[in-house]
């Protein structure tokens, strides 16, 4: 069975507490979501969740949103949620190319995108997530000093991001072609499902840091 197609995710995340439903309503509202007034980190593209639940595990005074576009795989992080009710974060299931609908001007303060989807075929370059139109669509979410991070094993579609990051002169705080052995940039790192799977076979990680012009 595809994971994609487990019988009955819909059904459980339409009822599931720790999803926000109809979130486009949410916009300019999140921190009457969470009930406090603590920044926002956004991650796309979350697939089980490892990575964003560590990261509300050691910063529970950060508010976290994790955004699934497939239902199978947010399953998993809602079942993860289920024992260890982390107060510090929710979950979106959604295609990313809603972002500004859902995020106010200005309401996010930090962005992961993590082993995102390389979309090889040009025809596809729009769906990338470091594509200049998400960018673009980044651009209308990210408060002053917020942060884009991005990580990737695939050389080809990290280049394609620093391309994009300059075509739309965002300005790259930090890059690194071996993150696993950056001394600085490597510090709290936190290992996504596809980061453990890709360093264990011997690829190296690349990572950048980037903000938006003017920001
Ligand atoms: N970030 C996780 C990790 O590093 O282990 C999962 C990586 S997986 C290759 C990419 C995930 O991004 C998939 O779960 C996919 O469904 C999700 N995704 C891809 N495009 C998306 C989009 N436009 N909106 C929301 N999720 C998306």
């Amino acid at each position: 069975m595809r994971l994609r197609n487990i019988a009955g995710a819909r059904e459980v995340i339409a009822e599931s507490p720790f999803v926000v439903h109809e979130e486009e309503t949410q916009r300019g509202k999140w921190k009457q979501l969470f009930g406090n007034d603590a920044p926002l980190y956004v991650e796309i593209g979350m697939g089980k969740g490892q990575f964003l639940m560590e990261q509300a595990r050691r910063n529970p005074h950060i508010n976290f949103v994790g955004i699934e576009k497939y239902s199978s795989v947010l399953l998993r992080a809602l079942q993860k949620q289920e024992e260890e009710l982390l107060p510090n974060i929710k979950f979106i299931r959604m295609d990313a190319e809603r972002i500004a609908e859902v995020f106010a001007p200005g309401e996010v303060q930090h962005l992961f995108l993590n082993f995102s989807d390389p979309w090889p075929k040009e025809r596809n370059a729009k769906r990338r997530l470091m594509s200049h139109q998400f960018l673009g669509r980044y651009e209308h979410i990210l408060a002053d000093s917020a942060l884009v991070e991005f990580k990737t094993d695939n050389r080809s579609l990290f280049s394609f991001a620093l391309e994009e990051l300059a075509a739309m002169k965002w300005e790259v705080s930090a890059v690194t072609y071996d993150l696993h052995h950056d001394p600085q940039l490597s510090q709290n790192n936190v290992m996504t499902e596809y980061e453990e799977r890709f360093s264990m076979r011997g690829n190296t990680i690349c990572m950048l840091r980037a903000c938006p012009p003017g920001v």
